[in-house]
């Protein structure tokens, strides 16, 4: 495609090609590399992916292939995901009727290996969803050096509306209906959002009733009793406490001193606040779906947890004041952990912030708009890809342990852990200073560069 001589000329053309290849919903064209006997007019490839999360999420990428100056061909491949499923089942609820649930599963590249990945129920799931998710999951797994590629799935379902049998119902058939894509060494499922141990062990039975045998393998953040790895439940939010150990070292920062908010209390947000207030930091601020609590003076972790326990919910919390869930985003502190949901710092609100750092726990919850707004800000972002990677280097930990039928202690894993973050952060910064640019474009150049040179050395079937 880029027939140009000067060197200028070929980034220019890449970086063309690469916007068309990555601008779903217009005219997501693929370049000619891959188009032969197509017209770029004729191709809508891309659409089925349409969401804002996937916008986001190729924006990144577009970014980081053009610092990279990523050839237009991996710029094609792995803009878009190799393979998606989408099954619609029926589920008899504990009424007797039946409703009709729709869930996916995209698995982002094949190149690096089986494809890893959680799934999450919610009301919003969708294609799109999943495929930016998959796409982060492989930036993810390559940047700490993992041999898998990125895979996402969900169903779109309210989980809260349903009770523990219906919940079981829905996790059995959805196992049943991925079993043409899944597999030990195909694609790993793991949890995510609404989902925990009790879902992978329910997925892990179907599979394994499939199969005919037990197959421990086949999802990680099983309980512990089913191959389980010990700490893989705490390793998303434990991983988020290490990797801003490191970065505070780098930039100065003492943690012990330092006023931390943090959005979203599950299995992300309430690991990262039980952590940092065992280790003396002041949780000031915390929220979930029903509530933020604020108390400047800082928060008892081990009573908000108690009253969780107890009521549900964070709201009622006497020792606090009240605020919005989306608030605590904005309370003076010197470090922010959104760990809720995507898309919860915009255009809007970034502007408000008033901390030092954003440490990522969630997936996707900066807006590239934001973004560039923190960045003038001088407010430094610790992306989700290495910020949130403990979970899928853990659940790693635990594929191997079962593959092996070998046990590793608690200690063994939180020691492996946090080496394997460390170092990951190390390629951070050691990328961020080679390419003159912010840690996030730094993630995902290493990871890209990783990705492509793997398909470069595999070449193309046939
Ligand atoms: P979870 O379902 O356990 O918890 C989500 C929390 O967010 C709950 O406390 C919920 O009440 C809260 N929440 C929902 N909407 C909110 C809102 N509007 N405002 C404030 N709080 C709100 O989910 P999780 O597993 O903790 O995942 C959280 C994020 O971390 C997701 O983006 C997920 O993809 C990401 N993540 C999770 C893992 C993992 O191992 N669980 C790994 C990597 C990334």
């Amino acid at each position: 495609m880029a027939s140009s001589t000067g060197s200028s000329d070929r980034k220019a053309a890449r970086a063309h090609d690469g916007a068309r290849a990555c601008r779903y919903g217009q005219h997501m064209a693929t370049p000619d590399v891959t188009a032969a006997g197509r017209h770029d007019d004729d191709i809508t490839a891309g659409r089925e992916w349409g969401s804002e999360l996937y916008r986001i999420a190729t924006d990144q990428f577009e970014r980081a292939a053009t610092l990279l100056d990523l050839d237009p061909e991996f710029r094609t491949r792995l803009c878009e995901p190799r393979r998606a499923l989408t099954v619609n089942f029926p589920v008899r609820l504990d009424s007797g009727r039946v409703l009709g649930l729709t869930g996916y599963r995209v698995q982002h590249t094949l190149t690096m290996g089986p494809t890893k990945g959680g799934f999450r129920y919610g009301p919003d799931v969708s294609m799109g969803e999943c495929a930016a998710l998959a796409m982060w999951m492989t930036w993810k797994c390559a940047l700490l050096g993992l041999p898998y590629g990125g895979a996402k799935g969900g169903v779109r379902v309210d989980a809260g509306a349903l009770s523990l049998g219906e919940r079981e119902r829905v996790t059995r058939r959805y196992a049943a209906e991925l079993i043409p894509v899944i597999g030990p060494d195909k694609d790993i499922p793991a949890p995510d959002m609404a989902t925990g141990e009790r879902e992978m062990a329910w997925f892990m039975d179907t599979y394994s009733q499939m199969m005919g045998h037990s197959v421990f393998e086949i999802v990680t953040g099983k309980p512990v009793v089913l191959g389980g790895s010990s700490g893989r439940q705490a390793a998303t939010g434990l991983g988020v406490v290490y990797v801003l150990e490191a970065v505070c070292e780098r930039i100065g920062l003492s943690l012990r001193d330092a006023r931390v908010a943090i959005q979203g209390f599950g299995n992300v947000g309430s690991v990262a606040a039980r952590e940092l207030y065992a280790i003396g930091a002041k949780v000031i601020a915390v929220s979930d779906r029903s509530a933020g609590l604020v108390n400047v003076d800082g928060l008892d972790i081990a009573a908000v947890e108690r009253w969780m326990t107890e009521h549900g919910v964070l709201s009622g919390y006497p020792d606090a004041e009240e605020v919005g869930p989306a608030d605590v985003l904005e309370v003076p502190c010197e470090v922010l952990i959104p760990a809720a949901l995507e898309r919860q710092i915009t255009e809007d609100n970034a502007p408000r912030l008033q901390c030092e750092l954003v440490i990522e726990g969630a997936n996707g919850p900066t807006t590239p708009e934001a973004e560039v707004v923190l960045h003038e800000r001088g407010i430094l972002v610790v992306p989700d890809v290495l910020a949130n990677a403990g979970g899928v280097t853990v659940s790693y930990f635990e594929w191997v342990m079962d593959h092996q039928r070998y046990t590793w202690d608690a200690m063994d894993v939180q020691e492996r852990l946090r080496r394997q973050l460390r170092a990951a952060f190390g390629r951070v910064t050691d990328a961020a200073e080679r390419l003159d640019t912010d840690w996030r474009m730094a993630a995902l150049s290493v990871s890209i560069e990783r990705v492509a040179e793997a398909a470069r050395l595999r070449g193309i079937y046939p």
